[in-house]
């Protein structure tokens, strides 16, 4: 089993070598759009859209196929948060505007980094991917 694959329970160098788990703890800078106690959230390095920011839970949760009935409270805070950081960041109201959650799972998901993110994309077309 690789790091990628390591269970959530793993504090071992799954955790240890995240990328998010670094700018959840200020280790990596990031362009900050949102922060409370359990959730962060920041601009994308590398934006599809105008408006392209990603919501993390601040907990390593390798990716959505090991959220459970525990993370429920989580998820539901992160989306219900997900609208009213949209409209900050400038997508415009819906149902002209609005946006895109997009959730990346596993490798045949498209997930490339092992810790669970919502991209939140948004703003006028055309996009430059999505
Ligand atoms: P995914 O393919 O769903 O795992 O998406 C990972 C996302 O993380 C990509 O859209 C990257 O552009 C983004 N990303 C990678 N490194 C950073 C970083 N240091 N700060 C912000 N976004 C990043
Ligand atoms: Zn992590």
């Amino acid at each position: 089993m690789n790091d990628k694959n390591a269970p959530v329970i793993s504090t071992g160098s799954a955790v240890a070598s995240c990328l998010f788990c670094k700018i959840a703890a200020g280790q990596i800078p990031s362009r900050k759009v949102y922060e409370d106690e359990h959730i962060l959230a920041f601009h994308d390095i590398n934006p599809w859209a105008p408006v392209h920011f990603l919501m993390i839970p601040k907990m390593h949760i390798n990716s959505m196929a090991q959220v459970g009935p525990e993370h429920e409270a989580l998820i539901g805070r992160m989306m219900a948060l997900a609208p009213r950081l949209a409209l900050e960041q400038g997508c415009r109201p819906y149902p002209e505007g609005g946006f895109r959650v997009v959730t990346n799972t596993g490798a045949e998901g498209g997930q490339e980094v092992h810790h669970l993110h919502f991209h939140v994309m948004g703003g006028p077309r055309p996009w430059l991917r999505g």
